[in-house]
């Protein structure tokens, strides 16, 4: 990863490369550091309301307000049912993952805060959302993986959120991430451009799993921030099912829960 040419004791140049793994310990090992000195500091503004707060990223206000997801759900896929059973869609036709775990509903104000990780770089915000995650895990998977980005897209936005939120999580609960296992290799356009019954054929073929050795007879838990129809989830699920995984979950920040057609138009898949 580094490598320190000396040449009669004198450093002749700095070679720097970077893969996709050094960089997120990298942003990691800034974000840690970044932690440690909010903690030093008296008080920080709110990230939604601007309000002077020692809470850390929101004040307490703003945390209260928001949207867990508490309610009843379908364990597959997460959406609403009255008692917490699986859902008419799932029974009708299962998706290729077993279980969904989301921490969040994808509302206000929470969406405001996956789209300044995401959007505006506010990696601050990676501990977090990765904390409150975790906190909801009680299957615990054999490996986790990262919903990966096509390289193209990754130096563009120059960090995969779904990766940093991953490292993290697989950190705090001492579960294997695999950094290199799947690959992202179609560049689609992005899912949230595209009405939800294009989803499908618009990411189907997108993801490889490059060592399949690393997921045959594993439970691998997928890492992303949003899961709105679930198209890239259930199509990276398939491919690591096809390359021998016995089991997959989908864990996600949050999950865009049925609203009125106007509001489902921001998803942020
Ligand atoms: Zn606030
Ligand atoms: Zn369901």
């Amino acid at each position: 990863m580094f490598a320190l040419r000396h040449k009669g004791g004198k450093l002749e140049g700095v070679h720097l490369q970077l893969s996709d793994t050094d960089l997120s310990i990298l942003v990691q090992t800034i974000l840690n550091i970044r932690s440690v000195i909010r903690r030093l500091l008296p008080a920080q503004p709110c990230l939604l309301c601007g309000a002077m707060s020692r809470n850390g990223l929101c004040c307490a206000a703003c945390e209260a307000e928001l949207p867990r997801l508490t309610a009843a759900h379908c364990p597959v896929c997460a959406l609403p049912t009255t008692a917490g059973e699986t859902c008419g869609k799932c029974l009708k036709k299962m998706p290729p993952f077993e279980r969904t775990l989301a921490a969040f509903s994808y509302a206000f104000p929470l969406n405001q805060l996956v789209k300044a990780l995401k959007f505006h770089e506010q990696l601050i915000l990676v501990n977090f959302l990765a904390d409150e995650l975790a906190r909801h895990v009680e299957n615990r998977p054999d490996c986790l993986v990262a919903m990966p980005l096509h390289p193209q897209r990754l130096r563009t936005r120059g960090f995969n959120q779904s990766q940093l939120l991953a490292a993290r999580i697989a950190k705090r609960l001492d579960i294997p991430l695999l950094s290199s296992a799947c690959q992202r290799v179609r560049d689609t356009p992005p899912q949230s451009s595209l009405p939800w019954k294009e989803r499908d054929k618009n990411i189907r073929g997108a993801f490889e799993v490059a060592l399949p050795a690393q997921v045959q007879g594993k439970h691998v838990a997928i890492v992303d921030d949003v899961m709105t129809s679930g198209a890239s989830i259930g199509e990276l699920a398939r491919a690591l099912k096809k390359a021998g995984a016995a089991e997959v979950s989908a864990w996600v920040v949050a999950r865009t829960l049925p609203q009125p057609a106007k509001t489902l138009s921001v998803s942020a898949e």
